[in-house]
């Protein structure tokens, strides 16, 4: 068996779903699982569509309607006007519009997965019937069926026992299955998702299960680069990675992958192959067990958007363990991960993303205690596997706050503002 994913880039519009269906019509055999993202930025606009609901801002049907007009026009640029599609997607925007007729819980994160996992159910369905019509018999699976959580919406964790033994009860070898990526579901029946990206992870939750030969994730890129494209203008493709590496590279930030989708591969020995939709005869880029990085290049990760805080005590003594411990409960909870961290005599500095909302609180809790000063809008880059030649080349001109270094990795903290 076989696993694919594909992505919200790679079904933004009719043409999009066009292609996907003909590459899916291209796949030799029908031991395949498909597993599919919402459309374009859909998720994006369903997160508007919560939110006004939440806040009872009063939006949510302006919001609701730039999906449903969304959604439309693709359907008429590729179905008749009679085709029962219709339906099927109207009865979808419906169950949202009934969900906003009712008050929100004081949960926003259920009040989030109940909306915003429509997208999913919408993408899936616009795909199933344009397969159907064009004779690819398949089937349509509902994953919240088949992926059972926890009910930390949002973010929930899957229980791998009931979701391998539904996923194994279901899919059986030699057909051709489609279902959603993102979504699972508790024991009480209520949607949740598995935080945002969450597809590609969908997709290594069933290669695990039903002890894949390969997973294939398609994406608007050849395959993983040694940089994001949006932020370098040279970029190499990595042909082979191992499993190791790629989660490293995941902890630093590179975006291409979800985090969580490598481990339960890993575990398994399932390969994973990131590829071009564009170019569907590219190898891309292999991820395996023991394959060595090729070619050996420095890897480049940024992350926008970076608070830096440094932190002494308020009489001039050292900054000890009792110090430190005291620092991370603030951090720990308020949910900040820290991305890089730096300690001398007499200061501490830690750097994560911005979260305005929650800085406020941590600066409030951390000056009852200490001196603090902070600095926002900063840009960390992370280089896996430094040279010298890469280091000066990513430096130059560039105003650093911080810097750190190991065998392997180097990470600087810059001012481009
Ligand atoms: P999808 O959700 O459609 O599967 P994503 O947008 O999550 O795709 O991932 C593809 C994007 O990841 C690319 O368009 C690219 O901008 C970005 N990206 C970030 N880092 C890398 C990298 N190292 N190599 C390739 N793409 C990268
Ligand atoms: N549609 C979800 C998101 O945009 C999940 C995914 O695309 O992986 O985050
Ligand atoms: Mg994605």
């Amino acid at each position: 068996m076989r696993i694919h994913k594909f992505g919200g880039a790679s079904v933004k519009d009719a043409e999009g779903i066009r292609h996907v269906a003909s590459l899916i019509q291209d796949f030799s055999g029908d031991d395949q699982l498909i597993v599919l993202s919402a459309m374009g930025k859909t998720t994006n606009a369903l997160e508007k569509v919560a939110e006004s609901h939440f806040t009872k801002d009063g939006e949510a049907h302006k919001h609701l309607k730039e999906s449903k007009d969304f959604h439309q026009t693709i359907l008429s640029e590729l179905f008749d006007e009679k085709d029962s599609i219709y339906d099927a997607i109207n009865n979808v925007f419906v169950e949202i519009e009934w969900a906003l007729e009712d008050p929100p819980r004081d949960d926003f994160g259920f009040e989030y997965d109940q909306i915003v996992s429509q997208g999913e159910i919408l993408s899936t369905l616009i795909l199933s019937h344009y397969l159907h019509k064009n004779n690819t018999q398949h089937q349509w699976l509902d994953v919240r069926d088949l992926v059972r959580t926890n009910n930390v919406y949002r973010n929930a964790r899957v229980d791998w026992d009931l979701t391998v033994s539904a996923i194994q009860e279901m899919v059986k070898p030699g057909k051709l299955y489609l279902t959603q990526g993102f979504l699972g579901c508790t024991s009480e029946n209520f949607t949740t998702t598995l935080g945002r990206e969450g597809s590609d992870y969908t997709a290594a939750i069933f290669a695990f299960a039903l002890n894949a030969d390969e997973v294939n994730v398609w994406k608007d890129v050849p395959g993983m680069l040694n940089a994001d494209p949006r932020f370098f203008k040279e970029t190499t493709l990595i042909e082979n990675l191992s499993f190791y590496e790629a989660i490293e590279l995941a902890y630093y930030g590179a975006k291409v992958i979800h985090p969580k989708t490598i481990q339960p591969l890993q575990r398994k020995s399932i390969p994973l192959r990131i590829r071009s939709f564009q170019e569907k005869n590219s190898p891309g880029t292999l991820i395996g067990e023991g394959l060595k990085q090729y070619p050996q290049v420095p890897f480049f990760i940024v992350k926008k958007d970076q608070t830096l805080v440094s932190i002494s005590s308020k009489d001039f003594a050292f900054i000890v363990e009792d110090h430190l411990s005291e620092i991370f409960a603030t951090f720990a909870k308020y949910g900040i991960s820290v991305n890089v961290m730096q300690n001398s005599a007499i200061s501490f500095s830690v750097c994560f993303d911005s979260k305005p909302m929650l800085f406020e609180k941590v600066l409030k809790e951390l000056e009852a205690e200490f001196h603090v000063l902070y600095n926002h809008g900063l840009t960390m880059y992370t280089i896996r596997h430094y040279t010298a030649d890469a280091v000066e080349k990513l430096i130059k001109g560039k105003n650093l706050v911080l810097e750190q270094k190991s065998r392997h990795t180097l990470q600087i903290v810059v001012d481009e503002s």
